[in-house]
């Protein structure tokens, strides 16, 4: 089986300031640091360091080569990934002293992506393959309804959360990921609670409290307690988290599994600084005392 991801790629950009600049300040950065990013990618990634096959559908500018190389190198089919006339997404963070920041995000090429590109894609995929997708991309609920019809799985982080998104593609959805704040606000957009949806199976991320999957089928719910870490940067936590979970459901693993692997591959996540370059792989996260 194979995971396709319709995700975003950024290069994120780390200035360290002073101080965070306030309106009409120009202020120089004592350093700059870039990493790769969005949640597609780190999504991709994390799923291809779990062991599964992936396929990242997405879109980068001319100068996003090294985005592309960077996700290849890391176990990531970048076959579908366009290049487009526009820039790479990118994210500008300002982090100060204190390690507060302030993130300008620019979409470029993620929300280029074209239907005939993603219908390509998928015309290689297989009954039974999952397709995930997020918010930083277009395109979303046109890719899930062309999965659906394939006979795929339909997996969806509704993040950054955005209510018109989610509307368009619940139907179509067999798994949701929402973290407590998104869980709350879905629950303000559609008047029912995340597992009274009507999606097979839902997981809450709970940060440092674990995280609860609700499955329809059973009407039961599943807790997954956080492993006991020292957190120093939760950055990429949530998108590993969901990447593992889908890499263990594509590997045939049962949720309880899938759910205990992706909580110590996150707890791993919030010890260390970074998102997609960091993510830990399977043989590590199998063998990490907590
Ligand atoms: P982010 O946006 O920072 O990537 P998120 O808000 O999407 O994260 P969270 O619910 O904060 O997601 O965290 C995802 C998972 O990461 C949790 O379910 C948990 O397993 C793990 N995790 C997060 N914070 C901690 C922590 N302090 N200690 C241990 N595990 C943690």
């Amino acid at each position: 089986m194979a995971i396709w991801n319709l995700g975003s790629i950024n290069a994120d950009m780390v200035y360290t300031m002073p101080h965070l600049p306030v309106a009409g300040e120009t202020l120089a950065a004592s350093g700059l640091d870039q990493f790769l990013g969005g949640k597609g990618a780190n999504m991709s990634v994390a799923a291809a360091r779990a062991g599964s096959v992936v396929h990242h559908i997405g879109a980068v500018g001319p100068e996003g080569d090294w985005a592309v190389a960077r996700l290849m190198e890391y176990g990531v089919d970048t076959r579908s990934i366009a290049t487009l006339d526009l820039p790479t997404g990118h994210a500008i963070i300002a982090v100060d002293q204190a390690g507060e920041n302030q993130i300008i995000l620019y979409p470029g090429a993620n929300r280029a992506i074209s239907e005939d590109q993603i219908g390509q894609a998928l015309s290689t995929a297989n009954a039974g393959d999952i397709l995930v997708l997020q918010n930083e991309t277009n395109m979303q609920a046109e890719a899930a309804k062309m999965a659906r019809d394939l006979g795929l799985r339909v997996a969806y982080a509704a993040a950054p959360f955005d209510a018109q998104a989610v509307r368009q593609v619940l139907p179509y959805l067999d798994l949701l990921f929402l973290n407590q704040v998104e869980a709350e606000q879905l629950q303000q957009v559609t008047g029912q609670s995340a597992d009274a949806l009507g999606v097979t199976d839902v997981i809450v991320t709970l940060g440092a409290q674990g995280a609860r999957h609700y499955s329809a089928s059973s009407g039961q719910a599943l807790d997954v307690a956080a492993l006991p870490v020292t957190p120093v940067d939760t950055t990429g936590a949530g998108d590993t988290f969901t990447g593992y979970v889908l890499s263990a459901l594509d590997r045939g693993l049962p949720m309880p599994q899938a759910m205990s692997l992706a909580a110590r591959a996150a707890a791993l996540m919030v010890t260390r600084h970074g998102t997609a370059d960091v993510i830990p792989d399977l043989k590590e996260v199998q063998s990490a005392r907590f």
